[in-house]
């Protein structure tokens, strides 16, 4: 996949609002996702991280300087385009271990 591609893939995934900005309350805290063809992705943009297949097996590696998820989610804060979704902090863990689950999951 070249960079034109992966910019095109990003565009695309904020153009259709696959990238969402959950908010946990009270705490506040925020996970990034990415909505794939695949599943959803756990994205952290400052720790540059993706947990998609192509991130541990291409960007890891050094084939790829990113995956698209995880530069749709930094345009997407450049942009300020993404879908808030707030949520209860009593949901945090479940939401986290479901995303961690999802990685590698064949079916
Ligand atoms: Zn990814």
């Amino acid at each position: 996949m070249t960079t034109e591609e992966l910019d095109y893939k990003a565009l695309e995934a904020i153009r259709e609002k696959r990238v969402k900005l959950y908010i946990f309350k009270p705490s506040g805290r925020r996970l990034w996702i990415v909505v794939g063809r695949h599943g959803r992705y756990l994205v952290l943009p400052k720790a540059e991280y993706c947990t998609c297949n192509d991130f541990f097996f291409r960007v890891i590696s050094g084939e790829k300087p990113s995956c698209y998820h995880l530069l749709a989610v930094k345009k997407s804060i450049q942009e300020e385009k993404y879908s808030i979704i707030e949520k209860e902090d009593t949901s945090y863990m479940r939401i986290l271990e479901d995303l961690l689950d999802k990685r590698g999951e064949e079916a």
